[in-house]
């Protein structure tokens, strides 16, 4: 019974129904009429004073969705004290309270789903298929999260101790954490760092990405709306550099849950050492250098479609997504000619098109980070295929190319862009040292129907996650528990059993009877 046998994930929306594809279509076109608005709540009350930018979607250049207004250090402090404040109160209600209000959450959001839906794709170019798993994910960490509150947080553990003595163990929350989240996931990671601290009894100050302010906002609305104190959840939009360094070196903050770049993470780091105050856990989940090891007995059509989904779906922005495909010398041909004529049928595009594959990238900048990159791959003759795009987003062509091998990379390319190493699986450490070499541990793939070669990969190159003869991306909260080690982040896993516990002190109770 790890958590539970009656659990189930949200089922989500079923695209291959005429009617539902065009409620969705409606919904979006709905949302196309609204003048849309984020900013700074601040116990309850969005603030619309000082400095706004327009918020964009990536694939309507000429068009903006509505504004943001960026959140200041005087909210911060603020925040900080209403979550403060409020924090005890919350921490006393229990596991059980708490999960209460956590599963009216994951209901609102199902509840919310088309509209939550239709911003996924306008303000972060998700495909429809990329968006209903976006809201079944933050409902599932709702609920998840939630089990664990009452399993965990419920009532103390009693310990075996000398007799006239009891001793118990109990965790309770921290005080106040900063969330910091990605663009990628902006519902889904949102809803689920935020929902994991106040599982644990924990007051909020959360800092969404600065390109998805606006579904942040709907997230903390619903929060507020299904129960969780408007002192205790607060959102502060902006960027990095100036909120995200603010809310992390501010003497209240108790921890930090971080997911996003290797080196975000690093400077929080640095931050968090060099700050007077209380020492508190760092939960960084970040980039990878994920590769698949495909052998010889591996089946070529199950390969391409695992590839595809795993390298190209959405849009390769997936801290999971597969980045370096080993292919076998003796199959790597015909290998590379399927994945060709898979690619091809690739439909790039307005995500709000349900017959679009793959969406936008993010912005400008993330545009530019992959035009330099795939503009080096071609000056060296290693291009293999690219797409044709459209014009009027930040569409960026599928690539595939050939490298050398994997020191080839020496960073995450975050992106549609899958690379190519032909290798020889009788040298497979030989193969994998670069990659093992950078230190990166997060996904991992394998195609072969010989047991022991998948275990040999698996033992010869790290990963938080590792996927045999699948896709190796959309991990599933309760199924596939999802984080990496070493530079892919610290732990604990999200949607994991152990996903509360950093959150949380363990106090000891010994009483002499
Ligand atoms: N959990 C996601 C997956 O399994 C990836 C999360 C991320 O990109 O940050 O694909």
């Amino acid at each position: 019974d790890v958590y539970g046998p009656g659990r189930k994930n949200s089922e989500g929306l079923d695209l291959s129904i005429k009617a539902v594809r065009d409620q969705l279509t409606a919904a979006v076109a709905k949302l196309d009429r609204e003048e849309l608005e984020a900013g700074p709540i601040i116990s309850g009350r969005l603030e619309k004073a000082g400095a706004f930018k327009p918020a964009l979607s990536p694939s309507h250049l000429s068009r903006t969705l509505g504004r943001a207004w960026q959140a200041t250090p005087a909210q911060a402090d603020t925040a900080f004290a209403a979550a403060h404040a409020a924090q005890p109160g919350w921490d006393r209600r229990g596991g059980e309270g708490r999960a209460k209000v956590l599963r009216a959450m994951g209901d609102a959001l199902e509840t919310d789903r088309e509209r939550l839906i239709s911003i996924c794709v306008r303000e972060a170019g998700k495909s429809y298929a990329d968006a209903i798993a976006e809201v079944r994910e933050a409902v599932d960490f709702c609920r998840y999260y939630a089990l664990l509150a009452e399993r965990q947080f419920a009532s103390p553990e009693t310990l075996r101790g000398p007799v006239g003595e009891t001793n118990q163990l109990s965790l309770r929350g921290r005080g106040v954490f900063v969330c910091i989240s990605p663009w990628n996931f902006p519902l889904a990671i949102f809803t689920g760092q935020v929902a994991a601290a106040l599982a644990a009894g924990n007051g909020v100050l959360a800092k969404p990405a600065e390109q998805t302010p606006i579904i942040a906002s709907e997230a903390v609305k619903l929060f507020h709306a299904a129960g969780v104190p408007e002192g205790l959840l607060h959102l502060l939009p902006g960027d990095g550099a100036t909120v995200g360094q603010a809310l992390v070196s501010h003497p209240g903050c108790d921890g930090v849950a971080f997911t996003g770049g290797t080196d975000t993470a690093w400077a929080i780091n640095r931050t968090l050492a060099a700050r007077q105050g209380p020492i508190v856990p760092f939960i960084a989940e970040t980039g990878g250098l994920n590769a698949m090891f495909v052998d010889t007995t591996a089946l070529r059509e199950q390969v391409i479609d695992d590839v595809l989904a795993s390298a190209f779906g959405s849009a390769g922005q997936r801290c999971s997504a597969l980045r370096i495909l080993f292919a076998p010398h003796e199959t790597a041909d015909a290998l590379i000619d399927g994945l060709k004529g898979a690619m091809d049928t690739l439909v790039v595009g307005d995500p709000a098109d349900p017959r679009t594959d793959i969406g936008p990238v993010i912005d400008t900048d993330a545009k530019a980070v992959l035009d330099a990159h795939v503009e080096r791959l071609a000056a060296e003759g290693r291009v293999l295929r690219r797409l044709e795009v459209p014009a009027g987003g930040h569409f960026f062509a599928p690539t595939l190319a050939e490298i050398p091998d994997a020191a080839f990379l020496q960073k995450e390319v975050f992106g549609p862009v899958l690379h190519v190493v032909r290798y020889d699986p009788a040298k497979l450490a030989e193969a994998a040292a670069p990659l093992v070499a950078a230190r990166y541990g997060l996904t991992l793939g394998v195609h072969s129907r010989i047991e022991a070669f998948a275990d040999e990969v698996r033992e010869a190159v790290p990963a938080g996650n590792a996927y045999v003869n699948r896709s190796m991306i959309g991990a599933v909260v309760g199924v596939q528990p999802f984080g990496g080690e070493g530079l892919s982040g610290t732990g604990p896993k999200a949607g994991g059993p152990h996903a509360l516990l950093r959150y949380a002190v363990e106090r000891a109770v010994s009483v002499n009877i």
